[in-house]
């Protein structure tokens, strides 16, 4: 197959559709085929623009099942938007194939481009461009959306006192990739909550609408609780301190019986993509009203302080890391 039957085969969906009233919503003026996609910004809102590539073996095993890899690559791209505060509107796939490889045989692509559209229709966002190329197996995608003047979820504003909350559960990204890897024994039902935490994470939508007004800063955790945390800390000089007891692990975290790895796991593994934000001692009686109300799923984990790093205590006593986060280079 040429570049040009690949992307009409695969990834040209429904163009008549993208015209079509229901849809003109999406502000799409003009989708794939042409030069650019041209398309419309709601008004009064701001434009979110994120992009991600994933290179096979670095960011997911290249003989994983090519359905999971096109729903994670959207996935994992589309929590840049949710930590933003943004709606999802549209996305763009450059796509790196080697030629005369699986990669680009009619299956992969198949399964490829259906985990990839399954997301883009639960998170309503329209695949608008591309580009497709040979070269080692990389999938790069740019993600869309639109947040209100000033509704941003940003990472600078953060002030000294400040409490540090994540959503949900940390930790489970890294164990995932050992799973994946053989190196953490699971059973059946660890197996599956793992392969999902790692191939379908998800975006937290929810929580950060929730969040818009309530916290003072906010970041999706995609390099490691602690590395993420730091940039949080550099836009507003300060350090942290976080209570490494009170980290949220999942039942099937703890239930690999090693509580300091899966410690260690929360605090520097990637790939959990849970949100971690901030919110000032005012604002925490709105926060702890969501969290009762069981609307939002969220543990304070510690809070900002003077100084210029994150800072680990367990039970009070200094919790040394050895690595921080993860490092390309
Ligand atoms: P150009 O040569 O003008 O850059 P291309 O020939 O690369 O355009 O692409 C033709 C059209 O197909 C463009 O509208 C482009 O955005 C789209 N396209 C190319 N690759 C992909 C892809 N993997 N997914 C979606 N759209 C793509
Ligand atoms: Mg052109």
């Amino acid at each position: 197959m040429n570049e040009f039957q690949i992307i009409k085969q695969f990834f040209q969906r429904e163009p008549a559709d993208l015209l079509s009233e229901e849809k003109s919503h999406s502000g799409v003026v003009l989708g794939i085929g042409d030069d650019c996609a041209l398309l419309q910004i709601p008004p009064h809102k701001q434009l979110a623009v994120s992009v991600d590539t994933l290179v096979a073996d670095v960011h997911f095993p290249a003989n994983a099942n090519a359905e999971d890899i096109g729903e994670r690559a959207l996935r994992v791209n589309l929590s840049d938007l949710a930590a933003m505060g943004a709606e999802p509107l549209w996305f763009t796939l450059a796509l790196t194939l080697p030629k005369n490889s699986e990669f680009c045989s009619e299956d992969w692509l198949r399964f490829f481009s259906r985990g990839l559209f399954r997301v883009a229709n639960e998170f309503n966002i329209a695949l608008v461009g591309g580009d497709t190329t040979s070269g080692p197996l990389s999938i790069t995608i740019q993600v869309m959306g639109a947040v209100a003047n000033h509704d941003a979820l940003r990472r600078d504003g953060t002030s000294i006192g400040d409490f540090i909350c994540v959503t949900n559960f940390i930790g489970d990204g890294a164990a995932a990739l050992a799973v994946i890897q053989h190196k953490l024994p699971v059973n059946d039902e660890q197996q599956e909550y793992f392969h999902n935490r790692f191939y379908r994470p998800t975006p937290r939508f929810i929580e950060s609408t929730l969040l818009r007004g309530i916290a003072s800063a906010a970041l999706d955790i995609s390099d490691g609780l602690v590395a993420d945390l730091t940039h949080i800390c550099a836009e507003s000089d300060l350090g942290a301190l976080l209570d490494v007891e009170n980290l949220p692990l999942s039942p099937a975290l703890i239930s690999t019986n090693n509580i300091d790895q899966a410690r260690r796991w929360a605090l520097s593994g990637g790939d959990d993509y849970e949100l971690c934000f901030t919110v000032s001692p005012e604002k925490m009686p709105e926060l702890a009203m969501l969290i009762a109300q069981g609307k939002l799923h969220a543990t304070v984990i510690g809070e900002m302080v003077a100084g210029a790093s994150v800072m680990c205590e367990l039970n009070g006593k200094p919790f040394l890391l050895e690595q921080q986060g993860y490092q390309h280079f």
